[in-house]
């Protein structure tokens, strides 16, 4: 098992080309950029927020790297994740057919083929329905 701790922020920064690279794919495959304002507020990662790369991003891009194809990427991050990590992660489980597992402060959030679903981390219960990027596209059109 391949395990990164991203604590060295040169290290990671050198993944920023990977990743802008794989959210490039991701736009080309219908991925919008949430604003600002649809993001979560949180403190040390603000800087990293205006540029879109967040550390679970990082996470995958290294993974997606690392990681032989058809195994799941596995990322445990210590505060929440982002809507717009949400949208962009689903993107990712398609351009890379990888099935991508984010752990965050509260919560467990499975993702594979552009859906995802979350558990309560307190419950183990499915904590809300699962959702899609054909599910979001069809609510966009209302
Ligand atoms: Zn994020």
């Amino acid at each position: 098992m391949l395990i990164r701790r991203f604590i060295c922020l040169a290290w990671a920064t050198s993944l920023i080309p990977n990743l802008d690279e794989l959210m490039s794919r991701c736009r080309e495959a219908g991925y919008i950029p949430a604003s600002q304002s649809a993001m979560h507020e949180v403190e040390e990662e603000e800087r990293e927020h205006a540029l879109g790369h967040h550390s679970e991003r990082l996470a995958i891009a290294f993974g997606l790297l690392k990681i032989g194809p058809g195994v799941p990427i596995r990322v445990v991050k210590n505060l929440r994740m982002c809507e717009d990590c949400h949208t962009a992660i689903k993107h990712i489980s398609v351009i890379s057919n990888r099935e991508i597992n984010v752990r965050d402060r509260l919560r467990f959030h499975h993702f594979k083929d552009g859906s995802e679903q979350s558990y309560c981390l307190k419950t183990t219960a499915l904590y809300s329905h699962s959702t899609s990027l054909s599910k979001i596209a069809s609510e966009g059109d209302d």
